[in-house]
């Protein structure tokens, strides 16, 4: 099993994301993706990766400034200014253990910290790192918050440079027609442990649930979002990449397939939109 969407590199795991990383490696889980959200993360996740590298265990990257962070790309390093985050990304992606461009897209939820940040600082950030991941033939992992109609719209645009396939929607959820959109693009569709919580999140019309019965399971990826959105029965606790077997256990009864054939159809989907990831 692969968890194509975590975050050891975010501080919540400081201390003891070795400890994590091998309950996990232990639990049958090969490889564990993390991604960037800003600069110094995705710093984090290039240096992640570079430690674990054996057929026990791997660890890749996935480099990207996030929709929320579009405002304060550039940040300190090093106790000096850094005012140009977008060539300290190009040097991070071009690492050999860097699989794709993510987290980054549009975020339209208000979030009581700071809102929402200004949607054109939003869409330049976007359509930037798109033209890096053309220009390094990187596949895509999307971040969309009630934004997915944009979103679409943007990737429209780029269909014909992107790569086959382009990449991913992580932590999907949106209406019927973004997820027909996004298949439609040839993108492949992330379902984290919130697809456990009863209910619909805020903000969202379609219950998940609906959404992934309606996902091919050739084009479905299983990921945790780590220290983010543990799956039921563990809600309450810090999630960690070892639960993406407990995601792919309900996905699989979900969709009622078999979990092994389920489990041999999701690592094939990892194969195809990240081909750097070997195991
Ligand atoms: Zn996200
Ligand atoms: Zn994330």
């Amino acid at each position: 099993m692969v968890d194509v969407h975590c975050h050891l590199n975010f501080h919540s795991f400081e201390d003891d994301y070795d400890e994590v990383a091998k309950h996990a490696f232990e639990s049958g889980v090969r490889v564990i993706v993390n991604t960037g959200t800003s600069i110094p993360s995705s710093r984090r996740a290039v240096e992640l990766a570079q430690k674990y590298d054996s057929p026990a265990g791997e660890m890749y990257a996935i480099v990207g400034v996030h929709p929320h962070h579009a405002d304060k790309a550039d940040v300190e390093f090093e106790g000096e200014l850094q005012s140009n985050w977008f060539d300290n990304l190009k040097k991070l992606a071009r690492e050999p253990k860097v699989i794709g461009i993510g987290e980054i897209g549009l975020d339209y939820h208000t979030y009581k910290s700071n809102g929402i940040v200004d949607k054109d600082m939003q869409f330049g950030a976007f359509k930037k790192q798109i033209g890096l991941s053309i220009e390094l033939g990187l596949p895509l992992q999307i971040h969309n918050r009630q934004a997915g109609e944009d979103i679409i719209q943007v990737l429209k645009k780029y269909r014909t440079q992107l790569q086959d396939p382009p990449g991913m929607f992580h932590c999907f959820a949106g209406s019927f027609e973004v997820l027909k959109d996004a298949l439609s693009l040839g993108f492949y569709i992330g379902f984290d442990g919130n697809i456990t919580y009863k209910g619909l999140a805020p903000g969202e019309t379609v219950g998940l649930w609906e959404l992934a019965k309606l996902t091919p399971a050739d084009r479905i990826l299983v990921e945790t979002d780590s220290p983010y959105l543990t799956p039921i029965p563990l809600r309450g606790q810090r999630n960690e990449p070892k639960n993406v077997i407990i995601i792919s256990e309900y996905l699989a009864s979900l969709k009622a397939i078999e979990l092994g054939t389920f489990k041999s159809i999701i690592n094939k989907n990892v194969k195809k939109v990240f081909p750097k990831i070997s195991f």
